[in-house]
């Protein structure tokens, strides 16, 4: 799966799953395209990634506002004067409740980050993708699958399942431009996002609800979304890959 002289942007790629993808994608010969809104944690990513001797571009950027997608699209065309494959993967979760009215307050944040912001980088994106046959992968979850008794994050599964429809939807726009558009779905997962979205919350014990009983490492994700960006894969579009340990079969 060599990615040599293809141009990643990952957002979200300073923690976690898009750190693990920037980095497999560096090891696989591709300049990266790093962003977050932590400058911190993407210079962290970013020192990385270039031990593999690719080019690699840093954008500080809040991806849940249009003036800062913009500047993301501008900055990565001034430098690489192509875009090949889009990971749409910068996530936050609330701890909320429909019922407490607490889910009024924090809805929008949610849905800004996790659903908004794929929305409008890949329309950005769109002709820079069609023009190199490019490809989609938007980081999704298995909460945007199924809804659990006792989930206490109500506006990330409802963003969720809206980008698996995203993901299908925008798909079949693509199709005839020949650019593939894919969802991975993880399960439990164990990275930094309730503490880096300040939000109460552990993956601790997450495990009893797979069925394999254990949790994902980043890098597993980060694999399947390598899979779905290269030739292998070059029959999938508009699908939602569940990667979650057995949890969904529960
Ligand atoms: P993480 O917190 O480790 O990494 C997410 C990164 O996104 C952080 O560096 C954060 O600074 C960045 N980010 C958040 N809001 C941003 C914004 N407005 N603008 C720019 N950057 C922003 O979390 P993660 O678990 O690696 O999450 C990555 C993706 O994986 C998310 O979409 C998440 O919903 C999804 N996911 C995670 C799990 C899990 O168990 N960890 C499971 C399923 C899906």
């Amino acid at each position: 799966m060599s990615f040599a002289n293809k141009v990643v942007l990952i957002t979200g790629s300073g923690s976690g799953i898009g750190a693990a993808t920037a980095l497999s994608f560096a090891e696989e010969g591709a300049h990266v395209v790093i962003v977050d809104c932590s400058e911190e944690r993407a210079n962290v990513t970013a020192e990385k990634c270039k031990q593999f001797g690719n080019k690699v571009l840093v954008i500080t950027a809040d991806v849940s506002k249009k003036d800062d997608l913009d500047k993301v699209m501008k900055k990565t065309i001034e430098e690489f004067r192509r875009l090949d494959i889009l990971v749409n993967n910068a996530g936050t979760v609330r701890e909320e409740s429909i019922l407490d009215g607490t889910l009024i307050d924090t809805f929008d944040d949610v849905m800004n980050v996790n659903l908004r912001a794929a929305v409008v980088l890949t329309s950005l994106a769109a002709p820079y993708l069609i023009e190199a046959k490019g490809c989609i992968i938007n980081t999704s979850s298995v909460a945007g699958v199924e809804a659990r008794t006792g989930y206490k994050y109500p506006s990330y599964t409802i963003s969720k399942a809206a980008l698996n429809h995203f993901t299908r939807i925008s798909a079949m726009e693509f199709a005839s431009s020949g650019v593939r558009v894919n969802a991975v779905n993880p399960g439990p997962c164990f990275t930094n996002i309730f503490a880096n979205s300040g939000t109460p919350g552990t993956f601790e014990g997450s495990d009893k609800f797979t069925a394999l009983k254990k949790i994902c490492d980043p890098v597993e994700v980060a694999n399947l979304i390598l899979y779905l960006a290269s030739d292998k894969a070059k029959s999938i579009t508009g699908c939602c890959h569940v990667i979650d340990n057995g949890m969904a079969l529960l």
